[in-house]
């Protein structure tokens, strides 16, 4: 998926826009919820997509606060 300012949703055809969203990560039973996550939504049907870039970022964000022995955050995605 390329970063372009918005595709068609897979779901309904309408278009995806990018947009920032809160996402939440249940990982082991802790909890990460990032703020103002990059991702595209569906102005039509609601449907959001992330990119594999964000998703992988994502991962290692919420890898690297539950290794620092977090049991929950919340945390500002262009801060981490
Ligand atoms: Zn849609």
């Amino acid at each position: 998926m390329a970063d372009v300012g918005e595709f068609p949703c897979v779901e309904c055809g309408s278009s995806a826009v990018e947009v920032l969203r809160p996402h939440a990560v249940d990982r082991h039973g802790k909890l990460v919820v990032i703020r103002d996550v990059p991702m595209y939504e569906c102005g039509s049907c609601g449907e959001v997509y992330l990119t594999p870039a964000v998703m992988k970022e994502l991962d290692a964000l919420v890898a690297r606060l539950i290794a620092g022995g977090a049991d929950e955050a919340i945390v500002h995605y262009q801060a981490a």
